[in-house]
């Protein structure tokens, strides 16, 4: 399907990195201001400032978050792009909030008739934007989605929960993940119902186990197909990816994210934190085969990606050196360089032109 001649026209483009502060309690349980794009934690050990593409205020909206994060991802996407938003911090920052909506993305966020419909995340409303988007095109086109989960460095179908682990095969922008439900998508309302279809199994695998969701990674992937009436075809992906809790990263320091190692912690996280810390140190060995999280996510992180990182923290003062960790993990994160094509498949008719004007060029030379 991403076989064929792709477009080279390269944009160098960096991570963009949003921090969001969830609300607390009340003002004098909090360490941490914001002032624009500066977030400052007073913590034990001093006080912290850093600078990001934008930090969020407590009182930040969905819709606001939306219109910052969603709006130019959509564009990216429609635009030939592929795209991924990763949503990163401790467990109860708000993660599943800003991706699916509130009370851990239940059900009720997903269902157009109730109240909290008008909370819902950033999942599905980037979806009604596509759909939106895409019925102006002039051409058409298809929507084909995924909704995944990595649970202990296993892939699990949360459309297809019999298939058991599912193997990851590939590499760099070519990876796949063999015997994944892909299903056809057409309508804001589509999309609605397979996040609650998926959402049910993430459910009940989250009663079976105290930390199970906050030790699971869930993906949702959307393959955009457009034929354009004047004769361009254009694949591009969509990653939507609501990581799992790194408070236990935190514990070994702000530094420790490239040194974790053990049984009882995310593997999986820590192989992020270490393939961030090295793309941004320019590495000439990046460990993406170390976790099936870092394979899958691969080309989002220094590939062929517009890639937001949205990374949440609590102002509370009980939460200082999680919400620190988090904003070293940002940092590093915001260094990083994407690399981005067009993912242009060219029509038999440019590419004879192109060879043509290509075999002139030899005459002349
Ligand atoms: P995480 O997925 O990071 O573990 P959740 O999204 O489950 O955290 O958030 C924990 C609780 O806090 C949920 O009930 C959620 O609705 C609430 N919450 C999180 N962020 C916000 C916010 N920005 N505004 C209002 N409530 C929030
Ligand atoms: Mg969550």
């Amino acid at each position: 399907f991403f076989g064929g001649v792709f477009m080279k026209c390269g944009v160098e483009r960096n991570v963009r990195v949003v921090i969001r502060v969830r609300p607390g309690k009340s003002e004098e349980d909090n360490c941490c201001t914001v002032s624009r794009n500066t977030v400052q934690i007073a913590g034990e050990r001093g006080e912290k400032r850093l600078t990001f593409d934008k930090v969020l205020p407590l009182d930040t909206t969905q819709e606001q978050l939306f219109q910052i994060v969603g709006v130019p991802t959509v564009n990216h996407v429609v635009d030939g792009y592929h795209g991924t938003v990763l949503v990163y911090g401790q467990t109860g920052s708000g993660k599943t909030h800003t991706m699916l909506g509130p009370n851990g993305g239940k059900p009720s966020c997903l269902d157009e008739g109730h109240a909290d419909f008008a909370d819902r995340g950033l999942i599905p409303r980037v979806g009604a934007e596509m759909f939106e988007r895409l019925g102006r095109i002039a051409g058409v086109w298809t929507v084909n989605a995924s909704f995944y989960e990595i649970y202990q460095d296993k892939v699990r179908d949360l459309m297809d929960t019999s298939s058991g682990a599912l193997q990851v095969v590939g590499d760099k922008s070519n990876v796949r993940i063999i015997g994944l439900t892909s299903m056809p998508i057409k309508s804001a309302a589509d999309m609605l119902g397979l996040l609650r279809y998926g959402g049910k199994h993430r459910a009940k695998r989250s009663t079976e186990s105290n930390d199970y969701s906050s030790r699971s990674h869930a993906i949702i992937q959307l393959v955009v197909h457009q034929k354009l009436r004047d004769g361009r075809e254009m694949n591009s992906k969509l990653n939507l990816v609501d990581l799992a809790g790194s408070e236990r990263l935190s514990k070994t320091g702000a530094q420790g994210v490239a040194a974790q190692e053990g049984a009882n912690i995310n593997q999986s996280l820590s192989v992020l934190g270490q393939v961030i810390h090295q793309l941004c140190r320019s590495h000439e060995h990046v460990s993406f085969r170390n976790s099936v999280l870092t394979r899958v996510l691969q080309d989002s992180l220094g590939g062929n990606h517009v890639t937001t990182l949205i990374c949440n923290i609590s102002p509370l003062k009980e939460n200082a050196s999680e919400s620190n960790s988090t904003l070293q993990f940002a940092n590093y994160a915001k260094q990083i360089k994407c690399h981005t094509t067009k993912n242009v498949v060219l029509s038999p008719t440019e590419l004879q032109t192109r060879l043509d004007a290509a075999l002139e060029e030899i005459e002349r030379l």
